[in-house]
């Protein structure tokens, strides 16, 4: 296992190591714990450094990352990832009330001098990026991705850049 030589290569907890969830903050060893902690995403890792991984402790999802040296390589485990099942349901969540909305424009058309032909056309879209926007958002939740997290620090830098 230890056949690597280099010492700063090794997964250890007196280093700092870039988060692999938000891969924006720094992963620090929480004192006295086998664990690391983001400075970013606030998600807490717990640390097997015989194997070079690490677990998300704070989620119902078994993800877990190996340390290659260089960089974090998600390991695959039973459970994290999303069954074919529920893409297709996903698929289904989002084609089914769009073809429903799409047939009925179509079976119903409106007269293309009217003033709200342009409405029917709107529906079908909004239909499609609404459905779409609750997948999305079940997704994020799912992996407990730190989007809001993203957006403060996006916006603080422009309020930062609209400054000075
Ligand atoms: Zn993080």
């Amino acid at each position: 296992m230890s056949n690597i030589s280099e010492s700063g290569s090794v997964l250890n907890y007196s280093r700092v190591y870039t988060c692999p969830v938000c891969r924006h903050g720094e992963l620090s060893n929480i004192s006295l714990m086998d664990a690391f902690a983001c400075n970013f995403c606030n998600h807490i890792f717990s640390a097997d450094l015989e194997q070079q991984v690490i677990q998300m402790a704070d989620s119902q999802l078994a993800l877990k990352w190996r340390w290659n040296g260089r960089s974090w390589q998600s390991v695959k485990s039973e459970g994290v990832e999303l069954s074919w099942g529920y893409w297709i349901a996903g698929m289904m969540f989002i084609l089914l009330p769009t073809a429903i909305v799409s047939l009925s424009v179509y079976l119903f058309p409106p007269l293309p001098e009217s003033r709200l032909s342009w409405l029917p056309i709107f529906w079908i879209v909004l239909t499609l990026v609404s459905h779409l926007c609750c997948l999305i958002w079940l997704i994020i939740e799912y992996y407990q991705f730190p989007i809001f997290r993203y957006f403060r620090v996006i916006t603080n830098r422009m309020l930062a850049r609209f400054q000075n």
